[in-house]
């Protein structure tokens, strides 16, 4: 039985970014196979176990996936079918972590990992961008358009996104983008392979800046979005609009959209049914008859209320809550609260006196079954 993602980072499930990024910090150092030299190989299945799920839930996409169909939800994504070092995709992160304890050099040496080359680096990927988005019920019941305004770094037209016209080996590394440094550590000596830092991997250097960008290769613009409410929408879930964020030499970020419900006036939402209270005179309690409920698509829902009613009492009307993803819909739940009645007319005194023959006095409900 494959072990949970969440288990094996020793998080919970509503996680931040950050979260993951610390605790996978913390077990990454824990199982580096350098720290473990005496079972290296149970170290080297732990690291490559807490890689794997790093890599599922670091991705808004894959975590959405995995947190909606499990292990069989992401399988699919790895290139194999199943994790391998191939389809780790943030060396860059884990240079991060391991980096200044380590240098850089320890997937050739333990792993064997030799699947993407770390000479030439690549080129930087644009960032994502976050936005919380606010919907009504309405909005999510009918999957309405919404705009919003963002602003993201797009390539400089001009340079073509490159930062300059005119591009020259860098000397400092001889084009190759790297540098190599020996290091002297407690377990032994590494060669760690780090980017150049004088054309940042690039293994080249403008020779010609591009005036309009300052070199930079991108120019900040603010742009309109418009996306269609998903159908159902629960608070917290969002999509990704893929090559919809910052523009980078390495290709585009994302824009994720997460979508935040504002609270109804009248309805309530549990899953997909949807509760409201209706005030409902006493007169159709005891006679019963047809009452109108909102709906959320604008019209009244007409709902009937049988003869001797009495409140609070729950009425379901199936199919008539908030829509599913999958084109069904949850049910409605209209429960009847007695009207209050406030009038000081003097008939209405002689009405209720009758009344009071007919009721007699107060007795204690029997508790529902
Ligand atoms: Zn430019
Ligand atoms: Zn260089």
């Amino acid at each position: 039985m494959k072990k949970d993602y969440y288990d094996v980072l020793g998080i919970g499930k509503s996680a931040s970014p950050d979260d993951i990024k610390k605790a996978y910090r913390g077990k990454a150092k824990q199982y580096h196979p350098d720290m473990n030299r005496d079972n290296k190989q149970e170290a080297a299945e732990k690291f490559k176990e807490v890689s794997e799920a790093y890599e599922v839930l670091i991705d808004p996409q894959k975590r959405q996936l995995y947190d909606q169909y499990g292990h069989d939800g992401v399988s699919q994504t790895f290139k194999g079918g199943g994790f391998t070092w191939d389809d780790f995709t943030h060396f860059d992160d884990l240079q991060d972590i391991l980096g200044n304890l380590f240098g850089g050099s320890i997937f050739e040496d333990v792993f064997g990992f030799t699947g993407r080359s770390r000479g030439q680096q690549r080129a930087r990927k644009g960032g994502d961008i976050h936005v919380i988005l606010k919907v009504s019920l309405e909005e999510i019941a009918n999957s309405a358009k919404k705009q919003f305004k963002i602003n993201r770094y797009e390539g400089c037209s001009s340079c073509g996104g490159k930062g300059g016209t005119d591009f020259a080996a860098c000397s400092q590394c001889g084009g190759r983008g790297q540098v190599r440094t020996q290091s002297r550590s407690f377990f032994g000596t590494f060669t760690s392979v780090s980017p150049c830092p004088s054309c940042k991997g690039s293994g080249q250097v403008i020779k010609t800046p591009c005036s309009k960008c300052g070199a930079t290769g991108r120019i900040r613009k603010s742009r309109t979005i418009e996306i269609k409410t998903p159908r159902g929408v629960a608070n917290g879930q969002y999509i990704v609009l893929r090559g919809e964020g910052h523009y980078g030499q390495g290709g585009k970020g994302s824009i994720i959209v997460q979508f935040e419900e504002k609270p109804h006036e009248y309805f309530e939402r549990q899953g997909y049914n949807l509760y409201i209270r209706m005030f409902t005179p006493y007169s159709k309690l005891i006679g019963g008859g047809s009452i109108e409920v909102p709906s959320l698509n604008g019209k009244q829902e007409r709902i009937k209320v049988s003869k001797g009613s009495s409140a609070p009492e729950i009425i379901r009307v199936k199919g008539k809550g908030m829509p599913r993803p999958d084109g069904g819909h949850g049910d409605l739940f209209v429960e009847l609260d007695l009207k209050p009645l406030k009038s000081t007319d003097r008939n209405l005194g002689k009405i209720i006196d009758e009344l009071k023959r007919y009721e007699g006095e107060p007795t204690p409900r029997p508790r529902a079954k």
